[in-house]
């Protein structure tokens, strides 16, 4: 049944186009079944969820943290993480770097631009980012690979595309302005309801959680 779902999603997704398994909620046995129908990407939002899976599954998968990050929780995610897609404010991509400093490692990340009109919706805004971008040279310990965002939870298709096409705006105007960001290469947009619409969108990375795994146990909780 997922090795189904997962085939029909990728049989209609441009090879180009990289799908993050989100399977939060979803217990191990989902995600090995995932895996064996050959899926190694994988995506959470839960920091103690993230750890716990991270350990237990097989090594070859690549995590990607897709969720809010509490500074007292990094220890459970950096470590693991492939990518932390969902760097939503400054003080977080701070504390970021001063993890990777203590560690010795460095960290993939993307910025996390706010898009819906929602007031609970999380990411910086344009300036934000950019100033970040201005300032990468502070960051030594961040590998800046792109930007993250989540359009609005509506049927107007036409909202979705404003936003998704807001974000891919910022995204062009930062690799356009900042060559010296030379991984900055992602744009991860794009979810079960509207990943089609974000690969027209120019989706470099799409987040899939339900069209795979089915419903999660607690939605609301999201
Ligand atoms: C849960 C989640 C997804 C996947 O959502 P679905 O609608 O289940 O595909 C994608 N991105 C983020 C940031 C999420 O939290």
């Amino acid at each position: 049944m997922i090795g189904e779902k997962l085939k029909s999603i990728l049989e209609e997704l441009p090879h180009s186009v990289k799908l993050v398994a989100v399977s939060k909620f979803h217990p191990m046995e989902d995600i090995l079944e995932a895996y064996n129908a050959g899926q190694r990407r994988f995506g959470e939002n839960r920091p103690q969820e993230f750890a716990a899976k991270a350990v237990q599954l097989p090594q070859d998968i690549e995590w990607h943290f897709i969720g809010h990050l509490q500074t007292n929780k990094l220890k459970l995610v950096l470590p693991y993480a492939s990518l932390v897609q969902s760097i939503d404010s400054l003080h977080l991509l701070d504390a970021v770097e001063s993890w990777g400093e203590r560690n010795e490692r460095s960290v993939r990340v993307l910025l996390e631009q706010h898009l819906g009109s929602e007031q609970t919706k999380s990411g910086m805004d344009e300036e934000e980012i950019l100033q970040i971008c201005r300032d990468a040279a502070s960051y030594p310990h961040v590998r800046f690979c792109g930007l993250m965002g989540m359009a609005s939870n509506t049927d107007d298709e036409q909202q979705i595309r404003e936003e998704f096409s807001r974000i891919r705006t910022l995204f062009r105007r930062i690799a356009g302005e900042f060559p010296q960001l030379e991984e900055f290469t992602e744009l991860s947009i794009g979810m079960s309801g509207d990943w089609r619409i974000a690969v027209e969108c120019g989706a470099t990375i799409v987040r899939i959680g339900t069209a795979i795994f089915g419903y999660r146990d607690y939605p609301n909780a999201l």
